[in-house]
């Protein structure tokens, strides 16, 4: 297959006439690696022309939303777009809102730690203290605290993963994201989490919903995955866009069960179609 399907291409202008704000995964949307996808600058500014805006919203729980801030300075893109929805914020807002004045046990980098803390969530230092777990992209992952961390999921304390993801792609190859430690945990302890927070759950959903004061039907979740991105707008009453510019492909398309609403070959063909 070499073109994009007719029935994803119909009625491109009237499906994109509600859509105030876009939800745009980063990597292989936006950009690849340290690269901007050529027109990525140029489809903001036809937001912004058009009256409406954008999010970039990422399911990696291991770098504050500072690393990805500058990242974005650095490519160009303006300072109303730096504020990244990510999962681990979602997480705390899902936390504060479930279990108000309950400590956390996080697994979690240093940096998750002092940012989740500094949004007011309760840590607990040792499992013994804390009344539910955590699990968020721990890179510096300490053997002890995996112990415990178990040992908390084994005693029935609920349990909460940022996301699904089960690698994470790098410069050098995949290393093994939240959704292998889920795997391991469940493999030790019998429970998988009770709540996922990031695509395609909910929880990220919820916490875009509050960032934007949108309405699920005022925007579209866009992204180069249809099993995570695209199946966030499709299942969460939003619209589900996939650009070619990353992972998927014509083929994986035509494989898929998650339908998008329309496909691009990349963030800027959408251009024409927002006046
Ligand atoms: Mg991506």
């Amino acid at each position: 297959m070499t073109e994009i399907p007719a029935e994803y291409r119909e009625n491109i202008r009237e499906k994109l006439a509600d859509v105030r704000c876009f939800l745009l995964d980063m990597d292989g949307t936006f950009y690849l690696g340290d690269n901007l996808i050529d027109g990525s600058l140029d489809f903001l500014e036809a937001l912004e022309r058009t009256g409406r805006t954008a999010r970039f919203l990422t399911n990696n729980s291991s770098k504050s939303a500072r690393v990805y801030a500058d990242k974005l300075q650095r490519m160009g893109v303006p300072e109303k777009y730096r504020d990244v929805i990510s999962s681990g914020h979602a997480a705390v807002h899902y936390c504060l809102k479930h279990y108000p004045d309950r400590k956390a046990f996080l697994l979690g980098t240093e940096a998750l730690r002092q940012e989740l803390s500094g949004m007011g969530l309760l840590l607990a230092e040792t499992a013994e203290e804390a009344d539910y777990a955590l699990l968020a992209f721990d890179t510096g992952l300490a053997y002890d605290r995996l112990c415990a961390f178990c040992d908390l999921v084994r005693a029935g304390a609920p349990y909460i993963a940022t996301h699904p993801d089960l690698n994470c792609p790098t410069e050098t190859g995949f290393i093994p994201d939240v959704g292998s430690f889920i795997a391991l945990i469940e493999a030790s302890t019998g429970r998988r989490p009770d709540t996922i927070i990031g695509k395609p759950y909910g929880g990220i959903v919820e916490e875009a919903l509050l960032r934007t004061g949108l309405r699920r039907e005022e925007m579209a979740m866009v992204g180069d995955r249809l099993y995570t991105d695209v199946a966030t707008g499709v299942r969460h009453g939003m619209k589900g866009i996939l650009v070619l510019s990353g992972e998927a492909t014509l083929a994986d398309l035509a494989a898929s069960d998650v339908k998008p609403d329309l496909v691009f070959t990349r963030l800027s063909e959408m251009i024409p179609y927002l006046s």
